[in-house]
């Protein structure tokens, strides 16, 4: 990846009649990134996606790649190239012939062969040319469409959901591909999917949207990490949500707060959130939580409670805990280092966290 911006939009909005899908949209991506544009069904992801490939224009705001205006710039005159959800590759054309499709015509024979060969050889598939389109597994026809997309050598590869037709097995396996593919070719990929797992999994960086606006632009580490508020955190993995009272402010970057029956504790201030006030909520990632039989030593903030459930996912163990003061049951996952799963329903325990796990989700806008 380099410094350089490859893409830049600035205060992109999409308007279909009276209906806004996005808008508000500042992004800027760097040459050699893979970036994921990642949110619920309906959120514009899609739609962002289709203007920066010239599939749509903007309503308001403007569009630049590789330093040049994109307004006005119809699709096949970008340096862009599209992968679609439904990699619809023609049946009745051998594996070679759909590759070269979108070269006929624009350079000789020869050169065809060669890059329909390297092409092919990038996503291994190579020696392929002849095989019938139909004679492929799932998996060969994803690579046969990154084959086909890749042969037109573009600055920019778009990907609409380009694993949601696979299995689940197929969709990992495709994930590291397609990752290291796109390292080694140094390519800018842009890929829209409702997957957090493959956001977080394939990108270097993941845009988040909800309701047509891009809500936190960040790497997989802090968005789960340093999520800028409730939806975030409870959308990308799971998340306790607990109310908290800020008792003291004073320092630039830590503060105390009183987490009810869990006690007083000082946190780092989120540099994410951008609303903070005396009432806040703060979040605790299941697996950052201790649950012992006994009070844990060495944790500020403790509480008991009564394990209400348990799940066993094999490479770890998830319990759900009831406790007087919460509403919803804490969960809590702990991992399998030893194939046992150590407490039961109705079990009396412990849960102990430290600072550093809870996270600060400021106020609360629900
Ligand atoms: P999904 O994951 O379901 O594809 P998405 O996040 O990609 O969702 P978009 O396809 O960008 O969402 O659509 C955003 C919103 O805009 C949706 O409510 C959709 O119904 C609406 N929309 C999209 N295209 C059009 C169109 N051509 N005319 C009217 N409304 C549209």
């Amino acid at each position: 990846m380099t410094e350089t911006n490859i893409i830049k939009l600035r205060g992109v909005e999409k308007r279909y009649g009276s209906f806004t899908a996005a808008t508000g949209i500042n992004l800027e991506l760097k040459e050699g990134e893979f970036f994921s544009l990642l949110g619920p069904s309906g959120c514009g992801k899609t739609t962002v996606l289709r203007m920066i490939a010239g599939f749509q224009e903007p309503s308001e705001g403007h569009i630049e790649i590789d330093g040049v205006s994109m307004d006005g710039v119809p699709a096949n005159k970008r340096p862009t190239n599209m992968v679609f959800q439904s990699y619809a590759i023609f049946p009745h054309l051998n594996v070679g012939d759909n590759v070269a499709y979108g070269l006929r015509g624009r350079v000789a024979k020869p050169e065809i062969e060669e890059r329909v060969a390297e092409a092919l050889e990038m996503v291994e598939l190579g020696g392929l040319q002849k095989r019938g389109a139909t004679e492929l597994s799932g998996g060969q026809r994803q690579r046969v469409a990154l084959a086909r997309a890749l042969i037109m050598r573009p600055k920019v590869l778009l990907l609409d959901e380009p694993l949601s037709a696979l299995d689940k097995k197929l969709r990992e396996q495709m994930q590291f591909e397609m990752r290291n593919l796109q390292q080694s070719l140094g390519i800018t990929f842009v890929m829209v999917t409702h997957d957090q797992y493959e956001a977080m999994t394939m990108s270097d960086r993941i845009g988040v949207m909800f309701q047509g606006r891009l809500m936190q632009v960040d790497t997989p580490t802090m968005l789960y990490a340093r999520p800028c508020n409730r939806e975030i955190a409870s959308f990308i993995g799971e998340m306790n949500i607990l109310p908290a009272a800020v008792q003291n402010e004073q320092a630039e970057t830590s503060m105390t707060v009183d987490m009810a029956a869990f006690g007083k504790i000082e946190i780092e201030k989120n540099p994410n959130v951008t609303n903070r006030a005396k009432n806040i909520i703060v979040g605790i990632r299941p697996e950052q939580l201790e649950i012992s039989p006994d009070k844990p030593a060495d944790y500020p903030a403790t509480l008991q409670g009564t394990v209400s459930n348990v799940a066993f996912y094999g490479e770890n163990v998830h319990y759900h805990v009831k406790t007087e003061t919460f509403e919803k049951p804490i969960s809590v996952s702990v991992p399998n280092y030893f194939h046992t799963v150590d407490f039961q329903r109705d079990d009396k325990v412990w849960l102990g966290v430290q600072g550093a796990s809870v996270i600060d989700l400021g106020q609360d806008k629900q």
